[in-house]
């Protein structure tokens, strides 16, 4: 059997390396004779795993220390929520720059919680840019200010980490964390859906800053506060243990390849490849984003003729390519290129569009 060439936006791509690794351990992990979603998480053998997937996790990102790294649940789209339940008061005003789907939804679930304040917005322009940093409109005395640091729907890209002063810092990295060099200490927290660039969903990587877990704006139950699983090393109650074991295989597999910095390089080459087969083609094939914002990780595309699109994804399946077809929100073309998808699919696929262009031209 074949695998298909897999652009999912997500869940998406795993190296395959690491597919196959989870199979040959699946009846039998580590000589516990039985697979490591059956056995405790309180366990020896899973509380070693737990700690080495956080270990090879801050050695790849260079967290420094003053940072507790979480594994936690309910998708990238729970924590819109629980950041500002964690960190803002009753009516405090939480900052948020806005380029995309993601950051739309992001305030409007936190504004249960803050004041949530856009501060900066690009919504203007069809979120094809990335507003200018003297344009923001930011209160000192905000909760914090919050960016989506890769719009998987509308394929933008941050390339710098602003600087905000004393405000924290919080960035949904769900779609672009683990593919280039981060300077974490930038930030006050991050957080991310697995399922992109990690591992399965239903787990969600987080990075934060100690001083913001002695925040207490409101009681909370001990499940929603993030201080509480800090303190309980992410088990305050059963972790997704299936999930953080695959993240930890990720990791492993992210630090054999050379970890971020050939990360960065590939994905480069990746994106560099399918730009180009986009901005070669005449104009058969588009992509209106900035050309400083666009994302490495989700390229957006339409073609001349809309009324292609569709003839062009059922193309694409038939040729092996699979899951091209755009957000639903935005139609179009999507091709995800997380660490996972290879130099070789992305070429592929721009030979397909060659073809493709050629015979219905
Ligand atoms: C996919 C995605 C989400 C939503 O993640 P869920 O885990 O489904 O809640 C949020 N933000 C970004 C940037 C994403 O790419």
């Amino acid at each position: 059997m074949s695998r298909a060439w897999n652009f999912s936006a997500g869940p998406a791509a795993l190296p395959e390396a690491v597919l196959q690794r989870a199979q040959r351990e699946l009846l039998d992990w580590g000589g516990a004779r039985a697979s490591v979603m059956e056995v405790s998480h309180r366990g020896a053998a899973f509380m070693d795993m737990a700690a080495r997937a956080e270990a090879d996790l801050r050695g790849l990102l260079g967290v420094p220390s003053g940072y507790k790294v979480l594994f936690l649940q309910g998708g990238a789209t729970q924590h819109f929520a629980q950041v500002p339940m964690n960190l803002a008061a009753d009516g405090q005003r939480a900052d948020y720059i806005i380029n995309g789907h993601w950051g739309e939804k992001a305030a409007s679930e936190g504004a249960f919680y803050a004041a949530t304040h856009v501060a900066a917005s690009s919504k203007a322009d069809g979120y094809t840019s990335i507003p200018e940093r003297a344009t923001w409109d930011l209160d000192p005395r905000a909760a914090y200010v919050h960016i989506t640091t890769n719009e998987t729907i509308h394929g933008i890209e941050w390339r710098d980490i602003p600087e905000v002063g004393d405000v924290p810092l919080v960035a949904d990295m769900s779609s672009d964390i683990l593919s280039h060099p981060l300077d974490v200490s930038k930030f006050g927290l991050i957080y991310a859906g697995a399922q992109k660039n990690i591992g399965p969903s239903g787990l969600v990587v987080m990075i934060v800053r100690e001083d913001l877990l002695q925040r207490r704006p409101r009681p909370l139950p001990r499940i929603f506060r993030y201080a509480e699983q800090a303190a309980a090393h992410s088990m305050l109650n059963t972790p997704n243990t299936w999930g953080w074991y695959l993240a930890g295989l990720t990791f492993q597999w992210l630090r054999e390849q050379g970890g971020l910095v050939e990360m960065e390089r590939r994905n480069r080459a990746k994106a560099e490849w399918l730009y180009a087969a986009v901005d070669g083609s005449g104009g058969y094939y588009r992509n209106r984003v900035q050309v400083a914002a666009r994302s490495r990780m989700n390229v957006i595309f339409n073609l001349h003729d809309t009324a292609l699109e569709p003839v062009f994804v059922a193309a694409a399946d038939q040729a092996g390519f699979m899951a091209l077809k755009g957000h639903r929100a935005l139609g179009g073309i999507r091709v995800s290129l997380y660490n996972a998808v290879t130099l070789e699919a992305v070429q592929a696929l721009c030979g397909f569009m060659a073809e493709f262009q050629r015979c219905h031209g």
